[in-house]
């Protein structure tokens, strides 16, 4: 192991640690204050091709830096809830939930973002209140913009088309009739948690419903269920996105997702995260040893892996894919190696050009 890169693995246990405690602050307002009024030397924003908006008739086009979620075709970013393939039809460039299939959710992991979905409620009006074209955005996989056919259709307000579930229902009701394409645009900042857990930042959410304004950066207080206000509970900074399956055929199209706040494709790329959850994350726990590397020890925490090097504290590590994991604190990357039966076999780690393992995972 070169001496350098036994420093940086002695410094991903401390960096992490001092990293962690500073995270609560807001760094926006202190990057505003940085630049003179006028500032000729400020950055450029980078230069976007906005798409165009949707009609009833034919799906928008997304803005060019989205990360496109549901193309009409390609349904390789959604899974169910496990992991496992999802089970929603796919046929005429739209998704359609399935009675008893579950929800579907993305494999990549979002925090702030941008959201933008196209969903229409059944042609064939069945049911009434909240059995009439029931689906739901779930923010983070916990927070639910409802998906409802609320045209006609009298429903407790905090559950109507476009209600925080439970929370707030919309200013207005913006609904388009049955089997009519409807758009959401929503902005959404995720909660933010100390060390302990203990909520320190609300999330906040604004929803436009075909175009028209119906929450206006409302604070989320907490889960959206039905019948309860939990408190908040404690989750990862980025989350799937999902959609529920309330067994109501309800149709998706042309979703899309910018990630906040805007960066250029490539500087996202590096830190893109996919969230595997529990059970898919219990192959890489074990220790890992070979020659040259210190003892790596790789624990689980509900759907949170961590790493520790030779006895230093254990620090999260996150998922790029199923084989490539990062700190988000220090510049370092974990390749997991598997063996032909796909089993978790051993793990490179890399700084830059320096690597060292593979460290072979102990029976
Ligand atoms: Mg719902």
């Amino acid at each position: 192991m070169t001496k350098r890169l036994a420093c940086i693995l002695v410094a991903f246990s401390f960096l992490t640690g001092l990293y962690l405690q500073a995270a609560g602050e807001d760094d926006g307002a202190k990057a505003a204050r940085q630049f003179r009024i006028h500032d000729p030397a400020r950055p450029r924003p980078p230069i976007v091709d906005p798409g165009s908006a949707s009609t009833p008739q034919q799906p928008g086009k997304p803005p060019s830096d989205a990360v496109i979620l549901f193309d009409g075709r390609d349904v390789s970013n959604w899974r169910a809830m496990d992991g496992s393939p999802a089970k929603w039809v796919i046929k005429d460039g739209v998704m359609e939930s399935v009675k008893g299939s579950g929800y579907v959710r993305t494999l990549q992991a979002f925090g702030d973002c941008q959201l933008h979905v196209e969903w229409a409620t059944p042609a064939k009006v069945e049911g009434k209140s909240q059995g009439r074209g029931n689906s739901g955005v779930f923010l983070m996989n916990t927070y639910e913009v409802q998906v409802l056919d609320s045209f006609n259709n009298d429903t407790y307000p905090d559950g109507q088309a476009s209600a925080v579930y439970g929370q707030y229902p919309p200013q207005v009701n913006a609904s388009r009739g049955p089997a009519e394409w409807q758009t959401y645009d929503i902005v959404f900042h995720r909660p933010h948690f100390d060390e302990e857990g203990k909520v320190v930042r609300s999330a906040r959410v604004t929803v436009l419903h075909n175009g028209v304004l119906v929450q206006d950066n409302v604070e989320i207080v907490g889960p959206t269920t039905w019948m309860n206000r939990p408190p908040y509970r404690p989750h990862p900074d980025k989350m799937p996105l999902a959609l529920q399956d309330h067994g109501n055929p309800v149709r998706f199209r042309n979703i899309w997702v910018r990630e906040l706040p805007a960066r250029p494709a490539a500087e996202r790329a590096k830190d893109t995260e996919v969230f595997l959850g529990g059970a898919l994350l219990e192959p890489y726990v074990g220790e890992y040893q070979g020659e040259g590397t210190p003892l790596i020890t790789v624990t689980r925490d509900r759907d949170q892996l961590f790493a520790t090097f030779a006895g230093n504290p254990a620090r999260p590590i996150f998922a790029h894919s199923e084989n490539q994991f990062f700190s988000k604190y220090i510049g370092i990357e974990f390749e997991f190696q598997r063996g032909a039966n796909g089993r978790v076999e051993g793990v490179i780690i890399k700084h830059g050009e320096d690597r060292i393992g593979p460290a072979k995972k102990q029976k």
